[in-house]
């Protein structure tokens, strides 16, 4: 499977520029891309180092960084962290985006942690168990994954493959089909066209139709990982400083990255990265 060649985007140039940018009293705080070096750079934010990719903040920052020899602080290589090949690298999301998006800022600002680098083959291998995995949450959550308050409308895809067929015909590619059932396809989309009170051209009549989907959302919708991440949330507290923590949330990023250690053989993940490690941003 290594060199066959798989239909999702990958990144050409280097996932990590690792600029280092250091505090005023020149601790190294953080890495970033050359992007955001230069984000600081014409905004007078900060200053160039001698040293290769390095800057230093021009302000106090908020906060102390990270801590020396954390993982967020040390040189990481563009490879995939399972087999260490450098070719064909995409970002992987260790807390899937369905739960991650509806978490709060404080966790997920916090989450270049769990931003690994794999390649597209172990990528995809690791997606499957993630899809698994994905699978108990809706079980144990009495919540599909598609979400739940879906109205279906069956009718739809009559008058859409009717549309389509309607189409083919007209571009020469439905050439033996007979004339009452082209006539009837026809009277199917213009039946629904006056059901909808629908002005337009025949041509935009039938792209509408050939849109329809058997299913929407309707007013009661629920979102599957806005559902699961809200009843991780029911638990708070707040803690010093008026700072907020759920604990069942942090126990659900946890699992997700033991889950990520367990299947994906990360033999060239660092050493720092650890499932313990910080979950909010402060
Ligand atoms: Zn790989």
């Amino acid at each position: 499977m290594a060199d066959k060649e798989l239909p999702m985007p990958s990144r050409q140039k280097d996932l990590y520029d690792n600029w280092k940018v250091y505090s005023q009293i020149d601790k190294l705080m953080f890495r970033c891309s050359k992007k955001k070096a230069d984000w600081y750079l014409c905004r007078n934010l900060a200053a160039l180092l001698p040293e290769d990719k390095a800057i230093k903040l021009s302000f106090v920052a908020k906060g102390d960084g990270h801590a020396e020899g954390d993982y967020m602080v040390e040189d990481k290589a563009n490879i995939c962290v399972s087999c260490g090949t450098s070719k064909a690298l995409t970002l992987h999301h260790i807390i899937p985006d369905m739960y991650r998006k509806w978490m709060p800022e404080v966790i997920k600002s916090k989450s270049s942690r769990d931003l690994v680098v794999l390649c597209k083959n172990c990528h995809l291998k690791y997606e499957q168990q993630a899809d698994k995995y994905k699978e108990c949450f809706a079980t144990e959550y009495n919540m599909p994954l598609e979400g739940r308050g879906w109205i279906l409308t069956p009718d739809n895809s009559i008058v859409r493959k009717a549309a389509s067929a309607v189409v083919k015909y007209r571009d020469g590619k439905l050439p033996l089909i007979p004339l009452d059932r082209i006539q009837h396809l026809h009277k199917v989309v213009d039946d629904w066209q006056i059901e909808q009170e629908m002005s337009g051209t025949k041509d935009e009549v039938l792209e509408c139709a050939l849109q329809l989907t058997d299913r929407h959302k309707g007013d009661d919708y629920v979102d599957h990982g806005q559902y699961v991440v809200a009843q991780l949330m029911e638990n708070a507290m707040v803690i010093q400083n008026n700072r907020t923590r759920w604990p069942d949330l942090e126990e659900f990023v946890k699992n997700w990255r033991r889950h990520f250690l367990k299947y994906c053989d990360c033999d060239y993940l660092s050493d720092k990265w650890s499932v313990d490690a910080d979950i909010y941003v402060e």
